[in-house]
């Protein structure tokens, strides 16, 4: 077999040894244990990490950058201040403008390591289908360098109703669905919304039979039991057959129901094959170390990218979850080492993506300027490279092949050597 090339004496996260990878064509052609394979082009690791590409299962591109245009509202005046202030943004949103600050946030994104992102993308009576358009563009425009999944996502309520914050957004991510989105989300909070919760689920259930979608919902974001509808998404994920298409994030209020209750509800989300997002962008974090007991998905996402509701962030994976590590007291290696799975192995499950370091699948891998998982994370470890269906798409090696040129440092031109990164850093 003729492979472009190989990275040989690599570290991999789920199997102990060295191992070689042959890319052919932008797909994984070889895995061998062993420090040789016969490439052209041979890179060796020097016993470096070598993973999958990252996955990013939770971000808002459409308000990502958009903080400084509105400074500290939040901190100043409260969560519905941003929320207004978020209206007006989008009220102002251009097809053009949504792209263009979509596509520097994902910038980031690559440079992290990231080959696979899920964004929300809002459609509502402010910002219309205009973010929908611009995140559609987006997604074709980057198809080469990321996967990007959209989710129809309604910030705003779905149902109208007059006098409140709540304002209706189910005929425009209808809209969304029809233009191509094939994720429903949700924002199902009893805390923040007066209409029924429950009838917010069954429309977006209805919805999603409808369309055929897989449904991705913020719910029971709130520090309190006075928002708790996640056993009742639960049930209708069973009484739907919708298990493993339905994903949940922040179920802050589930920190806050007894302990009891809290068990039942997660055997409950266990049954519904239901992923569960959690975004340390929020400190107070639903109970995750419980979750991963039960065995069920978890993931970690960067969330909201310096916008009104959260003015922090580079989009890092790998600093998300140093932070989750550090909220959840997560620190023997094993416990890392499982934390990571929620920015790999599940955050891909949820996503449905094929993934992993097996023949047949998409060349997408990021080599870590670390010898363990765990050193990954805790030292930050620098991108040396990242790699999407087999192209170098950044990482320090990428950036020196820009800037000097593709001939002193291009991967190509190290025929048939076995060049150590270090050389490059
Ligand atoms: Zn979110």
């Amino acid at each position: 077999m003729n492979l472009d090339y190989a990275l040989t004496n690599a570290t991999l996260a789920d199997r102990a040894g060295r191992w070689c990878i042959g890319v052919a064509e932008g797909k994984i052609a070889t895995v061998i244990e062993g420090d040789f394979l016969n490439a052209q082009t041979v890179w060796n690791l020097d016993g470096k990490v070598l993973t999958a590409g990252l996955v990013d299962a939770h971000t808002h591109l459409d308000k990502a950058l958009t903080a400084e245009s509105v400074g500290d509202v939040f901190a100043q005046n409260g969560l519905a201040s941003a929320i207004q202030a978020v209206r007006q943004l989008k009220s102002n949103f251009t097809v053009a403008d949504v792209e263009q600050r979509a596509s520097q946030a994902l910038q980031l994104s690559i440079a992290a390591g990231t080959t696979a992102i899920r964004t929300n993308v809002e459609a509502d009576a402010f910002v219309e289908l205009r973010a929908v358009e611009g995140l559609l563009n987006v997604q074709r425009s980057l198809t080469h360098q990321i996967d990007i999944q959209l989710v129809a996502f309604p910030q705003e309520g779905w149902f109208a109703v007059p006098d409140t914050l709540e304002s209706g957004a189910s005929s425009y991510v209808e809209q969304a669905l029809q233009r191509g989105i094939k994720v429903i989300g949700g924002n199902v909070n009893q805390g923040l919304w007066s209409s029924n919760p429950e009838a917010q689920v069954d429309a977006l259930f209805d919805l999603a039979l409808r369309y055929d979608c897989d449904l991705d919902l913020h719910l029971d974001n709130w520090d309190g039991v006075e928002a708790f509808t996640l056993p009742y998404v639960a049930q209708k994920t069973i009484e739907h057959n919708y298990q493993g298409r339905v994903a949940v994030s922040h179920i802050a209020s589930l920190a806050y129901v007894s302990k009891s209750q809290a068990q039942a509800a997660i055997e409950l989300v266990k049954n519904a094959e239901i992923s569960v997002t959690v975004l340390p962008t929020r400190i107070k974090l639903t109970r995750v170390a419980e979750l991963l007991e039960a065995g069920v998905n978890v993931v970690c996402g960067t969330d909201n990218l310096r916008d009104p509701f959260v003015r922090y962030g580079d989009a890092d994976l790998l600093k998300a979850l140093l932070l989750l590590a550090q909220l959840t007291g997560y620190m023997a290696n094993r416990d890392l080492e499982r934390l990571w799975q929620t920015i790999s192995n599940n955050a891909a499950k949820m996503l449905r993506l094929p993934y992993g370091i097996n023949v047949g699948n998409s060349a997408d891998l990021v080599v870590f300027d670390a010898y363990s998982i765990s050193e990954a994370i805790l030292h930050q470890a620098t991108r040396l490279a990242v790699f999407k269906s087999g192209q170098l798409v950044a990482g320090t090696m990428h950036n020196k092949q820009r800037s000097r040129g593709a001939e002193e440092l291009g991967l190509r031109l190290y025929n048939s050597d076995l060049i150590s990164p270090r050389r490059w850093t």
